[in-house]
């Protein structure tokens, strides 16, 4: 049935070949994956739900001026983008201690921090993705430096965009997590946001009630996770809420 070429498929999404050179099809599955890999399951709905929310925030994004991998969304759970050479690196972002920061420091999960932190991760499933330097980046050749600068100013852009975004809608923006692509145009290349935001990929807590909007609930086997992402789509503004369409057919006149 599907003729498309697949070039990649990862643990959440799969990359097939664009209509045209130069483009890519990003399909978004129901699968989560934790603990790389180590824990999967299937969470119907999800896909959907992360192709709605990534195109929302790559589309604001690109409004304030962050260049993106985003051209469309095609249909319920694809979308079409640039085609971009992934830099290897996992760019983090922490505005408030959870997950590995909390374990490594032993700092208590929802601690604010000094101020936004930045930590590089090197993409590497067979080690676990592990946590790098700059000067791990730069002798490896993973990026330059100019690269890794360009990556951590358009880090703290959209860091300061969505968390603003976020607190419009009572969400606090803990930490996420991005990837960056080179996308090569004539002679030029360019730095730009690439894969996805979703909740996937962002701590997302309630701002009164601390509730985890994000993965969190399948790592910590939580459950609710389609029912927490729908939250966040909701609150968004982009979900289509189940009630019945107003009544748009004739209607009963009452005499006085
Ligand atoms: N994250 C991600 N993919 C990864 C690792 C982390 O999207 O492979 C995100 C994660 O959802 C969180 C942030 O990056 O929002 C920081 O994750 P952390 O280092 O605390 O690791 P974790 O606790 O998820 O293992």
């Amino acid at each position: 049935m599907n003729r498309r070429r697949r070039v990649y498929e990862g643990k959440a999404k799969i990359l097939y070949e664009g209509p045209e050179p130069g483009t890519l099809i990003q399909h978004f599955k129901d699968d989560a994956t934790a603990f790389n890999k180590k824990k999967h399951d299937v969470i119907e709905g999800k896909g959907v739900l992360n192709n709605r929310i990534s195109e929302h925030i790559f589309l604001k994004l690109a409004e304030i001026g962050v260049p993106t991998h985003f051209i469309k969304r095609i249909n319920m759970r694809e979308q079409l983008i640039r085609e971009v050479e992934i830099i290897p690196v996992e760019v983090v972002v922490r505005n408030v201690a959870a997950g590995s920061l909390s374990k490594r420091l032993g700092l208590e999960e929802g601690t604010q921090l000094p101020r936004s932190i930045i930590e590089f991760y090197y993409k590497a499933d067979e080690l676990d993705d592990p946590m790098v330097s700059e000067e791990h980046i730069t002798a490896f050749g993973w990026a330059n430096p100019q690269e890794i600068d360009e990556m951590m100013a358009l880090g703290l852009r959209i860091n300061d965009f969505m968390t603003g975004l976020f607190l419009g809608i009572g969400i606090r923006l803990v930490d996420f997590k991005v990837e960056f692509g080179r996308l090569f145009e004539n002679d030029m290349m360019r730095i730009v946001l690439a894969d996805e935001i979703s909740p996937d990929c962002c701590r997302l807590w309630d701002i009164e009630s601390d509730d985890k909007l994000d993965k969190d609930r399948f790592r910590r086997d939580m459950g609710g996770l389609v029912e927490a992402y729908r939250e966040v789509a909701r609150r968004l503004g982009i979900l289509v809420e189940n009630n019945p369409a107003p009544h748009k057919g004739p209607h009963l006149v009452r005499s006085k």
